[in-house]
Formats: C-alpha cells, sequence, structure tokens
C-alpha cells in the first residue's frame, strides 16, 4: 500500500536539508573554530556582520543560546529587561534570563507582539537601592506569538530612540528575521542601525540543520564568545554547519516570499471554514493563527483529529492553532491541506483524545 502523504505544518524548524545545502556542508573547508581557525565560519561570521552593518557577528548553536549570549552581555545580575509579554526570550527559553544570567523579565502588552512607546514610557526604574536596574529591551521580528508579525521600521526607530535616551541596551530576537525582511522590504542593515544586537536563526526557515548568529558591536560579540564558551556552544570544525548557513544567505531568502503567498493562501481556505475563525489579512508572514470554536471540541482535539488525516498542525492554545508555511510545504499541497482541515471540522472531532490544557506553545 502506498504511504499516504504527511504535511507538516507544525513549524519551520522541520525543514530539512535539501541536496544542494549538504553538498555545501560536504565540501567545507573546516578548522577549529574556538581558535578562530575556521576559515567558513570566519567568513560567516564576517559576512553576516557586514549584512547587518555590525562590526562583528559570533556563530551559535541556536537562537535560543544567541538570545542567552546577548541577555548576559547587555545585563548584570539583578538587571531587568522589557519584553513584550509574549515574547520568546521571556516564555520560551527555559527560564534563560533568570537561570543563566540572574535577570528579570519586566513583560509589557503591546500589540501583535511589538512595543511601542506609549506602553514602555514610565517602565525605566529610577536608580534607587529599592529598585531593580532596567537596563535591557528585547524585540522579536518577526514576532512569533503575535502572528507572525514583522516590525515596522518607523517603531523600531522610535522604540530605539526612546531606549538609547534613557540608556537602555536594545536587542533584537531575529529567529525568522528574513521572513521580516522580505515581507516588508527592509534591509537588515536597516534593522541594525537600530540594535546592538541582532539574533538569527538559521535551522527555521532557512533550512539549516542548525546554528544561529548573534551580530553586534567587537565588545559585545568579544563578551558574548566568552559566554558562549561558558555555555558549552564553543564548537570546532562547525565549518560544516557554517556552510549550510551560507549556502541558506544565497539561496533561501528571497524565496521565503513563496511560504507567505501560501501562507495567505491557507488562511483563505481557513476563512471559509464555518467553526474556524481568522483575520487574513493579520497574516503577514509564514505563521497563520487561527480559531477553533468552542462549541466544536477543544483545537488538541482538531489537532489530533488532523494527524489521522495526515496533517500536522500544532494547537498553541485552549481554540488556538499555528500553521507554519516553509520549504518543504508546496503551494500544490494547500487544496489538500485546506480539504483535509474542512473534512476534519465538518464531520466532528469532540471525540478525538485533547484536552483544553493540551495545547502549548510551539517553536
Ligand atoms: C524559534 C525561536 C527562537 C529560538 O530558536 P532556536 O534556534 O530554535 O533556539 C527564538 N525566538 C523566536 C521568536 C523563535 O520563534
Amino acid at each position: 500500500m502506498p504511504s499516504r502523504p504527511i504535511y507538516d505544518l507544525r513549524s519551520d524548524t522541520v525543514t530539512k536539508p535539501s541536496q544542494a545545502m549538504r553538498q555545501a556542508m560536504a565540501n567545507a573547508e573546516v578548522g577549529d573554530d574556538m581558535s578562530g581557525e575556521d576559515p567558513t565560519v570566519n567568513r560567516l561570521e564576517a559576512r553576516c556582520a557586514e549584512l547587518f552593518g555590525k562590526e562583528a557577528a559570533v556563530f551559535a548553536c541556536t537562537a535560543t543560546q544567541a538570545n542567552q549570549m546577548a541577555v548576559r552581555v547587555h545585563c548584570q545580575p539583578g538587571d531587568e529587561l522589557l519584553i513584550n509579554e509574549t515574547g520568546h526570550v521571556a516564555n520560551f527559553e527555559a527560564g534563560g534570563p533568570a537561570v543563566l544570567s540572574g535577570v528579570s523579565c519586566r513583560t509589557i502588552p503591546g500589540e501583535r507582539g511589538l512595543l511601542d512607546v506609549p506602553q514602555l514610557r514610565g517602565t525605566v526604574r529610577s536608580d534607587d537601592q529599592h529598585l531593580v536596574r532596567t537596563r535591557l529591551v528585547c524585540v522579536e521580528n518577526t514576532a512569533n506569538m503575535g502572528g507572525g508579525y514583522a516590525w515596522p521600521l518607523d517603531q523600531l526607530a522610535r522604540v530605539s530612540t526612546w531606549a538609547r535616551e534613557l540608556g537602555l541596551k536594545l536587542h533584537m530576537d531575529g529567529a525568522r528575521l528574513f521572513n521580516a525582511t522580505v515581507a516588508r522590504g527592509y534591509s537588515p542593515k536597516d534593522l541594525g542601525r537600530h540594535v546592538d544586537t541582532i539574533a538569527v536563526c538559521f535551522s527555521k526557515g532557512l533550512g539549516c540543520p542548525m546554528g544561529a548568529i548573534l551580530v553586534g558591536s567587537k565588545d559585545d560579540i568579544r563578551k558574548a564568545r566568552r559566554i558562549r564558551k561558558l555555555l558549552g556552544g564553543a564548537l570546532r570544525q562547525a565549518g560544516i554547519v557554517a556552510a549550510a548557513a551560507d549556502y541558506a544567505l544565497d539561496h533561501n531568502i528571497e524565496r521565503l516570499a513563496d511560504d507567505h503567498a501560501n501562507a495567505r493562501q491557507l488562511a483563505t481556505m481557513i476563512a471559509k471554514i464555518r467553526g474556524l475563525r481568522i483575520d487574513v489579512d493579520a497574516v503577514e508572514t509564514n505563521l497563520v493563527f487561527f480559531d477553533v470554536d468552542p462549541a466544536l471540541g477543544y483545537a488538541s482535539q482538531l489537532a489530533n483529529a488532523l494527524e489521522t488525516r495526515g496533517v500536522l498542525i500544532h494547537d498553541s492554545g485552549p481554540q488556538r492553532m499555528r500553521a507554519c508555511t516553509h520549504l518543504d510545504v508546496r503551494r500544490e499541497d494547500l487544496p489538500e491541506v485546506g480539504r483535509i482541515l474542512a473534512e476534519c471540522v465538518e464531520s466532528g472531532f469532540r471525540d478525538r483524545p485533547g484536552t483544553q490544557y493540551g495545547g502549548f506553545w510551539r517553536g
């Protein structure tokens, strides 16, 4: 019996390296990166620094690691960082700021996972022995739980000016940064100008097996290297994975526009299914969030029903689902995905396993 196709829309983290990327990895020139002797890593770091208009860059294992390196670079124990209440650094990195840096996260409400000056105003504490020192602002681009929303450049400029006037540092968690540049048409340098450090993940939409980069000033990146070592993230012949990142920067950025178009098309199909609710216009990049009518059951039950029919979409809340398009989801697969979704909703899923607590957030 032919095996049934699986449509995996759980996350862009499920993307697998292509044959051409594997070829680039196999051919990579390598050395001991911890001694600064891996030419492929060195080239990638220089390329990324230049791309973002920064002085230096350091290769990291994951964006989580790069984010936590940045927190530790910018903050001292007892400091606090400001972040949108849905932010990855505060919510989905295993308590990293507290555990690794002794830093508390002050979460701020803000639309679509972003921050703006009106919400930030008044959050910086005065220099007083009673008070936590406010030190860093973290922004996320695209904002995952904000619906994959990309920062408008003028809003970033506003927040950056506000932060700099108050002597705060600004870090951008750009796990899906290139989805933002492709969707908005601004350049990595446009972003680099407004922030002190940026972390980018290579293993999401860019399709690499692993890797991330942290860019910033020479001094910040020198400190970050020491922290990377402390976190067990300093590598040896890392050129093999850096070559994948280098390949992705050449070949896998512009095509993110296809993922965005596919996400839009999927959203349009979802909008036609009775019992599901979606704001199609809010789908800007590759993340498609939609809500399940509570009268029909929980999102986790729908996820279970979909899985038995070969469509993998996770619940991300009691009634919320998140689908993610990526380079291993083909446009011609979408009608079938939409058909299965409609069929599952129509035939009911109340009998499926799942509870309101089934859902948790996915990378
Ligand atoms: C996935 C994600 C990360 C972490 O990336 P990893 O490389 O998987 O550690 C950080 N921030 C955001 C917004 C993410 O979506």
